[in-house]
C-alpha cells in the first residue's frame, strides 16, 4: 500500500512522518512548488486562494508550508517528494501551453532546484473529473515524470499504466467508520464509470504513442 499526501503541508513532516515512521511505512509527498516558496507570513493566505486545507493546531510561527528543510529531511529518511503543480491549479480543460508549461514542468525544475534531487512523480489536483484533461496528460508524459497519482479510487496491479496511478481520497476530518468504507472496496466500485472516462480522456491520442 502506498500513502500519499497531498499540498505540502508542514503537517506532514511534523505529524505524518514520525507515525509513518513508526509503523514502517514509507511517505509520498505532493508539494505545489509555489507553495513551498512563499514567505511563511503570507501561507495562510496562499493556502486560501489556492484551495488548500490547513491546521494550526500545535504549529509554532506562521509557517504552514514544508520548507527545504523538511523536504530534504524526507527525502533523507527514504519518503518521496513528488510535484503537484506550481500554484495548486486543477489542470482542466482549456488552459494554454504557457500555463501547462509553469505548472507541470516548471513546478518540477522548480522542486528538483530547491531540493537538489531529481523529483519523479506527478500528482493531480483537485480530482473531479472536470480537472483532468488530454492536454495536461499529453505534458505529464512529456515532462518525463516515472509516476503519476489520479484519485479516482483503484487498486495499483502489475498491469496498471505507471501515470494513472488511483487513490482513495481521506480527509483529516473523516471519521474512522467513513475511513474503513472508502478503503472497503466500495468507492472503487462506485468511481468505475468516472475513472472509465478519465482514463479515456488522459489516455495518449492512438497515432502519437
Ligand atoms: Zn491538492
Amino acid at each position: 500500500m502506498l500513502v500519499t499526501f497531498d499540498d505540502g503541508l508542514r503537517t506532514h513532516a511534523d505529524v505524518a512522518a514520525p507515525i509513518l515512521e513508526k509503523y514502517g511505512f514509507c511517505g509520498w509527498f505532493m508539494v505545489p512548488a509555489d507553495f513551498v516558496s512563499t514567505p511563511a507570513r503570507e501561507q495562510h493566505q496562499w493556502a486560501r486562494d489556492h484551495h488548500i486545507r490547513f491546521s494550526t493546531e500545535g504549529l509554532a510561527g506562521p509557517r504552514i508550508a514544508l520548507d527545504e528543510n523538511d523536504l530534504r529531511a524526507l527525502i533523507s529518511r527514504g519518503h518521496v517528494v513528488g510535484c503537484h503543480t506550481s500554484t495548486h491549479r486543477r489542470l482542466s480543460a482549456g488552459l494554454d501551453a504557457a500555463t501547462l508549461a509553469e505548472e507541470i514542468p516548471g513546478a518540477r525544475i522548480e522542486l528538483e532546484d530547491l531540493l537538489g534531487a531529481d523529483v519523479g512523480v506527478f500528482t493531480w489536483v483537485g480530482g473531479e473529473e472536470e480537472s483532468y484533461s488530454a492536454e495536461a496528460a499529453r505534458v505529464i508524459r512529456e515532462t518525463g515524470f516515472e509516476f503519476a497519482f489520479m484519485t479516482n479510487s483503484a487498486p495499483i496491479v502489475a498491469s496498471t499504466d505507471p501515470m494513472k496511478l488511483q487513490r482513495s481520497n481521506i480527509e483529516a476530518d473523516f471519521p474512522i467508520e467513513l475511513t474503513r468504507l472508502v478503503l472497503s472496496g466500495f468507492y472503487d466500485w462506485l468511481y468505475r464509470a468516472k475513472r472509465e472516462r478519465v482514463d479515456r480522456l488522459t489516455s495518449p491520442a492512438p497515432d502519437s504513442v
